[in-house]
């Protein structure tokens, strides 16, 4: 296994080699969730690439960015019995070197949801990922469901854009209780960790109207903050249940949808979603 950090020795190390690649973009920390997509990459391609980088421009001015946890030696560890080929870990210098000025932006797809409280944080995502692509050239990108909406945004802009590569989404690794695996969960401390299955238990919830018949969007919605409310430390930022490709809100679920919510434990903001259909 490689490590490279500079563009010149990533090209170098992608030059030589010619069959199928796969690309798993990652900001490190990893857990059994990034583990997951990089076998899945393993199977599915000749040769893998796993990208290490916690992008600055995807956070906001008020989030995590400094406190965002970092252990490159851990995760080479983690990575190298997989057999990944390359892990490329560049500096933000690297990436964004003085006088950059060009941004991929997708549009009506990164309005709601994250996008209507992280503003900004598409737009730092889809110009990372255009550049790992670039400079990668994977025939395969590998992306988490649990970043629901970034893998639609992806989707729409390796579209928009022709960028000559599949997207492949992987499904959600949850620790044993149900809770989604995510870097963020070491933030979460002794009850917080504990309420923190109110997530996973408010989709379960709408799920089982669902599969009882209810086709009335509104009320898995009033399901799923009905269950977050009851829990006291759980404050929620919102919960959706929307069309899968469009991300617009439902009225009447039909075709595959996809629940979603956000909610803050303490200092820390989850995420997780469930598809329907
Ligand atoms: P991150 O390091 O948080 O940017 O995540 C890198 C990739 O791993 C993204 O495509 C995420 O969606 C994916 N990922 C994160 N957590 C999970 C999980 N629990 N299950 C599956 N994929 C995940």
């Amino acid at each position: 296994m490689k490590t490279v950090s500079t563009l010149f020795d990533l090209r170098t190390a992608r030059l030589s080699f010619n069959g199928t690649v796969g690309l798993v973009p990652t900001m490190g920390y990893l857990h059994e969730g990034h583990l997951s997509l990089i076998r899945q990459a393993k199977a599915e391609c000749e040769h893998v690439f796993v990208s290490i980088f916690v992008n600055p421009t995807q956070f906001g001015a008020n989030e995590d960015l400094s406190k965002y946890p970092r252990d490159l030696e851990r995760d080479l560890s983690l990575i190298e019995p997989l057999g990944v080929d390359v892990v490329w870990n560049p500096t933000p210098e690297i990436m964004y070197p003085a006088g950059y000025q060009t941004w991929v932006e997708v549009d009506a797809l990164t309005h709601p949801l994250e996008g209507a409280i992280r503003a900004g944080h598409f737009k730092g995502v889809t110009t990372v990922v255009a550049k790992l692509f670039n400079a990668v050239q994977p025939h395969k990108a590998y992306f988490g469901q649990k970043d629901a909406q970034q893998a639609a945004v992806i989707r729409q802009m390796v579209r928009d854009l022709n960028f000559p590569l599949e997207v492949v989404v992987c499904p959600i690794i949850r620790e044993a209780d149900g809770l989604a695996m995510s870097s963020r969960n070491k933030y979460l401390e002794g009850a917080d960790r504990a309420a923190a299955v109110v997530l996973s238990r408010a989709l379960n919830a709408a799920k089982k109207e669902y599969e009882g018949g209810e086709r009335s969007a509104e009320a898995l919605r009033r399901k799923m903050k009905e269950v977050i409310e009851a829990e006291p430390r759980a404050q929620l930022q919102y919960v959706s249940c929307a069309d899968y490709d469009s991300l617009e809100e439902l009225e009447v679920v039909k075709g595959k949808t996809l629940l979603s919510m956000a909610v803050i434990l303490g200092k820390t903001r989850l995420i997780d979603n469930f598809v329907l259909g």
